[in-house]
């Protein structure tokens, strides 16, 4: 992303900071737009020594690499030119980065801080932009310009100008009460962040290609936004840490992570064996349809679930093109009542989705599996949860599960070791799973 919108970005998330923070960085004020430029900086000078001198105490991590410019795959390759994302990258970026503004807040060497913070700026900011979070190669084939016409789209998205007064300021949220914390929750923002830019390829490239600079502008302004958003979020969470101060109603906000808000690491409906972190688990016990070729996606073959690839968030589908609310027959006291959920799953018959989770910072995982309610009264499915502690524990698995209810209520400890959860269903090939209400319990104070 060009300097402008960083700096800006970066301008924003600063006048959103509490006072208290304001004043540890007074000095820092009119610098701290130019430092959210360093990795750019760092680019421009890599062949005048003196000068890239300067920017690599800031610029290049322990391990070697500068520091990306937005998500990238293992090798660091951006997403600008690849095709995968590394959470292993981002984890390792947001660790060093959180790790060191705080260590150096800690310090009151605010110069310093506001350097690392700056530059840490550019890259969640960068994420933010949707030109950094999609192979362009493929961009230029989905979405060719029209006869006639040509632009380096890259940079027109780049570089498109925006302003301060235009960028939405939210209240900065804390992150969390630990460094460990703080990288957990800030990597669900940064994943929700690279989807948000995600969203907006599409609509701004189009925007660019109907010489709409009004709708490309409100685009613009709304990824900005975001960027400042999460630069805030990260700022004000790292000086919460270094100065041991939180707010209750901040830290209250931090008890329960719905799952449902979550971008899974992996998900899968209609597969006929599971892996998880690359160990097998298990065959399923369901006949298999036909099928000849491993590469050959088996869903094709035999089933006719309403639902794609990945489960749905926060509602079900009709199946002819509609989402509908999340429901199901649950117990309440020796009542079997329906209920309808706002947050929650629905996927196929036989699905799985896996969720990263911390062992050390969440102590619990509740969930309340079962079918559809107003599907029919047809189907059923297995539910089963399975964590990965080192060594696989034996799934809990809830008994075979119709629409007629009552759902089956998960309520799982979680070890400390404990880094990912799946959750399984084996079903008929009509029946709408939901995992309503999934959420994570915070073991209280976090260890840092
Ligand atoms: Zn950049």
């Amino acid at each position: 992303m060009a300097g402008h919108q960083h700096g800006i970005m970066g301008e924003a998330a600063y006048l959103s900071l509490p006072l208290w923070e304001h004043k540890c960085w007074e000095a820092q004020e009119e610098s701290i737009p130019h430092y959210c430029f360093f990795p750019d900086l760092h680019l421009m000078y890599q062949r005048q020594p003196e000068k890239e001198e300067e920017l690599s105490p800031y610029t290049v991590m322990p391990n070697g690499m500068v520091i990306p410019h937005g998500p990238c795959d293992e090798k660091y390759t951006l997403c600008i030119f690849s095709h995968c994302h590394s959470r292993d990258v981002t984890a390792y970026v947001i660790t060093y980065y959180m790790t060191k503004i705080v260590e150096l807040l800690m310090k009151e060497s605010y110069e310093e801080a506001a350097k690392f913070a700056g530059t840490f700026a550019h890259f969640l900011q960068d994420s933010c932009c949707p030109g950094h979070v999609a192979n362009n190669y493929l961009l230029a084939k989905l979405m060719p310009p029209p006869p006639g016409k040509y632009w380096h789209i890259h940079r027109v998205i780049d570089a498109w100008p925006c302003e301060l007064k235009d960028i939405q300021r939210v209240k900065p949220r804390l992150l969390g009460t630990s460094i460990d914390e703080a990288v957990f929750n800030l990597g669900i923002e940064y994943d929700k962040a690279v989807g948000s830019a995600l969203e907006k390829i599409c609509p701004s490239i189009q925007a660019v290609y109907d010489e709409d600079n009004g709708k490309m502008q409100r685009i613009v302004n709304e990824w900005c936004g975001t960027g400042t958003h999460i630069v805030a979020s990260a700022w004000h969470t790292a000086f919460s840490l270094a100065n041991n101060r939180f707010e209750e109603c901040e830290r209250n906000m931090l008890e329960r992570i719905h799952l449902s808000d979550v971008i899974p690491v992996d998900e899968m409906a209609d597969e006929y064996f599971y892996e998880l972190n690359g160990k097998h688990i298990k065959d399923l016990d369901a006949p298999k349809p036909p099928y000849l070729y491993g590469s050959d996606p088996p869903r094709s073959k035999g089933s006719k679930d309403p639902y794609g690839f990945q489960a749905l968030n926060n509602s079900a589908c009709d199946g002819k093109g509609n989402t509908i609310p999340l429901s199901l027959r649950v117990l309440e006291g020796d009542r079997l009542v329906e209920k309808v959920f706002v947050q929650g799953l629905a996927a196929a018959g036989t699905s799985k989705v896996v969720f990263q989770v911390n062992g050390d910072i969440h102590k619990e995982l509740r969930v309340l599996a079962g079918l559809h309610s107003r599907m029919g009264p047809e189907g059923a499915a297995v539910f089963e949860v399975y964590l990965d502690e080192g060594d696989y524990t034996v799934p809990l698995r809830s008994a075979e599960l119709t629409p007629e209810g009552p759902a089956h209520e998960f309520v799982i400890p979680l070890q400390r070791d404990c880094r990912t959860i799946m959750l399984l269903t084996e079903g008929s090939p009509d029946a709408h799973v939901i995992w309503a209400d999934p959420v994570l319990i915070r073991r209280g104070e976090a260890r840092k």
